[in-house]
């Protein structure tokens, strides 16, 4: 370790001064503390923000859901409006990381989180997201795990969370507070894919903090679920992963929110599946075609090409879980 300062705050204008002041926000501390200690983040102040009143999950006037930034992930995942209205952010929290870290981390951690890749963890490595210009060193090294979509020159990793892919499927939105004010950013603007400046990974503006992420009303009923494909069954980021939601009535599909997980620089949305599935009845048949569609634009790297096929597979067996049709 090295030396930097922590400050603890108590309410939401002493974290914006301090955030303004260029300090990094702290609340579970899953994620930056362990890259702090590997010295890939060496950030000169922390301010632990984990006293504010964002602790919250409450229904929204328009009928969804608002999940405060810092409500653990295991109280989210518990909640009785969660996982009655929402079963896939519920199933994806629970196949993340492990019970401890569960218990301790937080949504808007989860969503900040930073990438698996080894290298990137690896400071002897050349990492264009720690230290931007060095190169990438996963391009022509062992890449297995990498993004098969929304890759750069610059960088292929992908992001780890799950339960952003269902955030990503049901088009949340980030609320957010800085020195300026509130605003309010749809969660496919808010993780930025790499492009030529893979260290900018949110939209996030100078001493911005999250609030909450919000779930916007669907109609009714909605089935949803979250799969997920990994090495090992628990304990592991994802190789592949698909959250749906069907909104079927009299028979017909009338809503679909389908996105993938692992495969991403960025949660992937597939609305080429979503199209193919509006409109239809379901049946096995619509299921595999439309799932055909979730690797459109694929670029596999030279250990992970069978990305592409292992998440149509995943996809088109969650809609088949989802859509009630074997
Ligand atoms: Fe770094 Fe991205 Fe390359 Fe990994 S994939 S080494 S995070 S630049």
């Amino acid at each position: 370790m090295y030396p930097f300062s922590f400050t603890k705050v108590s309410d939401t204008q002493g974290a914006l001064d301090a955030g303004r002041r260029g300090g990094r926000y702290i609340a579970g501390g899953t994620t930056l503390v362990d890259l702090m200690r590997e010295t890939v983040e060496r950030p000169d102040t922390l301010v632990d923000i984990s006293a504010l009143p964002l602790r919250e999950v409450t229904a929204t006037e328009r009928g969804g859901l608002r999940i405060g930034a810092l409500v653990p992930m295991a109280e989210a995942a518990a909640h009785s409006k969660v996982r009655t209205l929402y079963p896939v952010i519920s199933e994806a929290l629970e196949l993340s990381a492990s019970p401890q870290l569960r218990n301790m981390a937080t949504i808007g951690g989860n969503i900040m989180q930073r990438t698996r890749c080894t290298y990137f963890r690896d400071v002897s490595a050349d990492c264009n997201k720690r230290e931007p210009g060095s190169g990438c060193a996963a391009r022509e090294g062992f890449n297995r795990t990498h993004a098969i979509l929304g890759t750069s020159e610059s960088c292929v990793a992908t992001h780890p969370s799950d339960v952003a892919v269902a955030f990503a499927a049901l088009e949340a939105s980030v609320h957010l507070l800085g020195p300026d004010g509130g605003r309010t950013v749809a969660f496919a603007d808010f993780l930025l894919r790499p492009g030529s400046t893979p260290n900018n990974e949110q939209a996030l503006r100078r001493g911005e903090l999250i609030t909450a992420v919000e779930i916007p009303a669907l109609p009714r009923p909605l089935r949803s679920g979250y799969l997920k494909v990994r090495d090992r069954q628990s304990y592991e980021f994802a190789l592949t992963s698909a959250a749906v939601a069907l909104h079927i009535r009299g028979g017909v599909i009338r809503e679909a929110k389908v996105a993938a997980g692992g495969v991403g620089t960025v949660p992937w949305k597939l609305p080429a599946v979503e199209r193919a599935l509006i409109g239809e009845r379901p049946s096995k048949g619509l299921w595999v075609e439309a799932a055909e569609h979730a690797a459109d634009g694929a670029r596999p790297l030279r250990h992970n090409r069978f990305k592409a096929e292992l998440l149509k597979r995943t996809v088109e067996r969650q809609l088949r879980t989802v859509g009630g049709t074997k």
